[in-house]
């Protein structure tokens, strides 16, 4: 069985992270996607807004009718920052019948590089690289090594991220249909990101 990881913080998902997540899984041949909110990001400045708990409801919320998505929780149950090589050292323990695949968008195919022992990864996993607004999801420029464990995918661009939303709704915009319509009431019900 062939299996995506789509890992983010999710804070919220939203439309862009499902098209990729579907593209991927078609143009791939993946049998199914595990979405799997980090924990903590290594990468990212700033926490993030919505608890763990909340961003892993929001996944589930977005899934939930799709039979070839399902939620996957190792880094949030693990805690701490969240490194992707311990994780999929982890799921390739527990799953040795399973051949991962795992999903990024160009702004992380470019930053592939600085992944915390990205030397490691490459051999344990073939990433699946999707275009997104601004970026190259060419991995050409980069190192041979990663370069080798890149399989680019096409997407149409949506210029979509959870930044601009959590903006949109501190700024008292709608971000309806940004999201799936259990996120957005998910959102409203919680108050999310007002502030
Ligand atoms: P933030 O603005 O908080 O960084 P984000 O929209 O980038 O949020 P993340 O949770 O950081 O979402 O991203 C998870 C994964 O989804 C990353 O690999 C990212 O590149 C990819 N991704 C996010 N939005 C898009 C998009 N609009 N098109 C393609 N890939 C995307
Ligand atoms: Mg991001």
């Amino acid at each position: 069985m062939k299996v995506g990881i789509m890992g983010g913080t999710f804070d919220p998902i939203h439309q862009g992270h499902l098209l990729a997540a579907e593209r991927a899984r078609e143009e791939a041949g993946l049998d199914e996607v595990w979405f799997m909110p980090t924990n903590t990001p290594p990468h990212k400045p700033n926490a993030p807004k919505a608890t763990a708990a909340q961003r892993l409801d929001m996944v589930k919320a977005a899934i939930a009718r799709d039979p070839h998505f399902r939620e996957e929780t190792t880094e949030i149950r693990r805690g701490g920052t969240s490194y992707t090589v311990d994780t999929v050292r982890e799921l390739k323990e527990r799953h040795p019948d399973i051949d991962f695949y795992y999903i990024i968008g160009a702004d992380m195919v470019q930053y592939l590089p600085n992944w915390t022992r990205i030397d490691e990864l490459v051999k344990m996993i073939t990433f699946v690289g999707l275009a997104r607004p601004g970026y190259s999801a060419d991995a050409g420029q980069l190192p041979a090594a990663i370069r080798a464990s890149v399989l680019t995918v096409a997407m149409p661009q949506i210029g979509i991220s959870s930044t601009a939303i959590r903006d949109m709704r501190r700024s008292g915009k709608s971000v309806r249909y940004l999201v799936p319509e259990p996120v957005f009431a998910y959102i409203e019900e919680n108050r999310l990101y007002e502030s």
